[in-house]
């Protein structure tokens, strides 16, 4: 039977991350993959997360299966860090089921769009996180691209609310909830009033991938947009992820949110994520979701957790920051204006895929063809040299 298989294609970023185990330059740094890193290029247990764990292991007595939802304290907690705490808030009308993490949220509720109208169209951000179209078609959904970015490089607010302005009653829009992948381009606030606007005018529901939350200006500022979202439309998907900020990338932790303008609705999309785990893989995994149920509960590693939080955003800014003093102080102004505006743990390049490959064999820095590189992956010391391979392959 296998041998019936045409050759599938690979993942372009596991394929450079591969490409990267291979090269035996001592300078080679990989700055492909979305994954922080601190100043030793370590991507380290957070200290919270690792009491967490410590506590976990001396008091939990079973591993006995949770329910379908997964843990029913994360899915509360999760709910009230994204929505914000409190009765009366838009966590009123909502439902959270854990999932496998951000990705699993992301197909999970792409299932769950499929089965209320399995016709729909989501509109999708260009460029977007690599994972996006393939996640949305492999549920059976049809893709459109949106613009993002204008010409200077910032938000395109004209562009993207003229084109939504075509989106249908019920068409389901992904947006990013802060620090965009691949861009590093967030709507500002105002825009982010608009789009609200324009999803109550027209019908369409927005769905918000939050996967860099802390990460961007602050956790409360980087959730600020979701919150506005969630108080004026009807209705709304959320997948969540606790990979980046929580560090918990190989436990594979988050839930997927819906908001709906009724009980009713909200009962039966939860139990329609429930069916769609079910088929896929029955329940997530109990530990990681245990482990940020752990630190969200209790007041003390809340407050460590998010101390740690702000020290690695710190970090990316200051990355970003050096990155931008260098390229300037190298002639290369108008890249390095674009880069300052940018946000979280990736940034663009305005380089072609051809500079990107020789910046790769010249420089052995490993971003993606696109010009994506992980912020949060550059040693402090590495930034003088990174500005000066930029600038060179830029005139080439
Ligand atoms: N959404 C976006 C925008 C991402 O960048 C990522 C990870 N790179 C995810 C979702 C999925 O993250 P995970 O499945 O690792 O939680």
């Amino acid at each position: 039977m296998l041998e019936l298989l045409p050759p599938p294609p690979t993942d372009p970023l596991w394929d450079l991350t591969y490409e990267f185990g291979t090269d035996d330059r001592p300078e080679r740094l990989n700055l492909v993959l979305g994954v922080y890193r601190d100043q030793t290029g370590t991507t380290p247990v957070m200290a919270a997360v690792r009491e967490a764990e410590i506590r976990l292991a001396e008091r939990s007595e079973s591993k006995e299966y949770r329910g379908l939802s997964g843990n029913a304290a994360f899915n509360r907690s999760l709910l009230d860090l994204v929505l914000g705490p409190g009765p009366g808030g838009p966590a009123d009308r909502a439902a959270a089921v854990q999932t496998v993490a951000g990705s699993g949220a992301l197909r999970l509720l792409a299932d769950l769009i499929w089965r209320t109208r399995p016709g729909t169209t989501v509109w999708v951000s260009d460029p977007a996180y690599v994972n996006h179209r393939p996640i949305l078609e492999a549920a059976g959904l049809k893709v459109r691209p949106y613009g993002w970015r204008d010409a200077e490089g910032g938000f395109d607010t004209a562009g993207v609310l003229r084109e939504l302005r075509e989106a249908r009653r019920d068409d389901v829009v992904l947006l990013q909830g802060c620090c965009h992948n691949p861009t590093g381009v967030d709507p500002l606030l105002d825009d982010w009033e608009a789009l609200a606007e324009s999803a109550v005018r027209g019908g369409w529901v927005p769905f918000v991938d939050l996967a860099y939350h802390g990460l961007g200006d602050g956790l409360d500022a980087d959730l600020l947009a979701t919150r506005m979202l969630a108080e004026r439309v009807p209705e709304m998907l959320i997948a969540v992820s606790c990979s980046k900020n929580f560090g918990l990338y190989s436990d594979r932790v988050g839930c997927a949110i819906v908001l709906g303008a009724s009980a009713r609705s909200v009962r039966h999309a939860e139990t329609a994520l429930q069916n769609a785990a079910r088929t896929l893989y029955s329940m997530p995994p109990e530990h990681g979701a245990a482990v940020v149920t752990t630190i969200l509960e209790d007041e003390g590693l809340r407050a460590a957790w998010r101390a740690e939080l702000d020290v690695m955003r710190g970090r990316i800014m200051a990355n970003r920051a050096d990155l931008v003093a260098h390229l300037s102080a190298l002639g290369r102004t108008e890249q390095a204006r674009s880069l300052a505006r940018q946000k979280g743990m990736f940034s663009m390049l305005p380089l072609t895929p051809q500079q990107m490959l020789r910046l790769r064999r010249q420089y052995a820095v490993y971003g993606t063809t696109s010009g994506r590189i992980n912020i949060a992956g550059i040693p402090a010391n590495r930034i003088p040299r990174l500005a000066q391979g930029i600038a060179a392959v830029l005139d080439t």
